[in-house]
């Protein structure tokens, strides 16, 4: 079979929620993202590519990096709880003292750890790739998303694949 994987980086702050340890602070890492997609029965397309890597990076890690690059990101139990706090009121404020337009904080419906972002970041390359077969290119399959929490001095990552590990 022909597999390609793609990577990516972005720097992005989260915090995990009933952490006992330092991770329930606000931090930041740089996160690499890492794609492997294959095509189904070997069909290369004709110019002898799984994907053109121009296309995966146009369909997924730009969205990637638009989304969340430079980014905070809170999980669904802290936006609950800025409810109360009127939220968008103190980050916009915050944002005019920093001197900035936007604090860029993103909310997802969970704790960002590497292992829940990697099985989000897999359904969204899916539609992503889904949406670019639509219009007109072959079918692929997505076999894991892999994100990298810290590159050094030793690299850790969670993956996500619908399937059992290889
Ligand atoms: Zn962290």
């Amino acid at each position: 079979m022909f597999r390609i994987v793609k990577t990516g980086c972005i720097d992005m702050a989260h915090r995990i929620r009933g952490h006992e340890g330092k991770c329930r602070f606000i931090h930041g890492h740089t996160w690499k993202v890492e794609v492997s997609v294959s095509c189904v029965n070997n069909s290369l397309n004709a110019l002898g590519m799984v994907i053109d890597f121009g296309v995966l990076k146009k369909e997924f890690f730009q969205w990637l990096d638009d989304k969340f690059d430079h980014s905070f990101v809170l999980g669904q139990g802290d936006e609950e709880d800025l409810t109360s706090f009127s939220s968008h009121d103190a980050f916009t404020r915050l944002a005019s003292a920093l001197g900035v337009d936007k604090l860029n904080v993103v909310f997802l419906p969970f704790d960002v750890t590497a292992e829940r972002f990697a099985q989000y970041l897999f359904k969204e390359c899916v539609v992503r790739l889904n949406k670019a077969r639509a219009a007109g290119a072959r079918p692929l399959t997505v076999d894991y998303i892999r994100v990298y929490e810290s590159l050094h001095p030793n690299e850790s990552y969670a993956e996500y694949s619908p399937n059992p590990v290889r």
